[in-house]
């Protein structure tokens, strides 16, 4: 049976992040669903349904290089939001000594001592330079 299994499952792209992502995303929906049965539940259960398929399609396609960059698309979201939640983390720990600002041109962080008024913000990064009140 495991060998049948494995010979099934040979050149197929299998569970991958992306899959665990997209199972984990189905079981919360199929929860609320179950919860809100007469309410938004009869509308998620369909989704439920299409998201599994989704999920199995993924799993035995044969066609691993769009499986696979599905995968890394997925992977390189999901890293760019942690460290995304990692620098809102750490602002928010100094946020009592530092006030931070976007630079209006290349889109850097910068970081200024707060209570120092109104003051000229020169970017690192760029040379750009703005007003602010700190
Ligand atoms: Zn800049």
């Amino acid at each position: 049976m495991k060998e049948k299994m494995m010979r099934f499952m040979a050149g197929r792209n299998g569970n991958d992040e992306f899959n665990r992502f997209l199972l984990t995303v189905d079981l919360i929906l199929l929860l609320i669903s179950a919860v809100f049965s007469r309410g938004v539940g009869r509308f998620l259960t369909p989704l439920v349904f299409v998201l599994l398929a989704l999920t199995y399609y993924r799993m035995f396609s044969r066609d691993l290089y769009r499986r696979s960059a599905e995968n890394a698309k997925y992977l390189h979201k999901r890293n760019q939001m942690l460290a995304r939640g990692r620098v809102l983390r750490e602002q928010w720990t100094q946020r009592r000594d530092y006030k931070f600002f976007t630079c209006p041109s290349c889109k850097a962080t910068l970081r200024v001592p707060k209570g120092r008024g109104r003051i000229k913000i020169v970017c690192r990064k760029c040379g750009n330079s703005f007003t602010g009140k700190s």
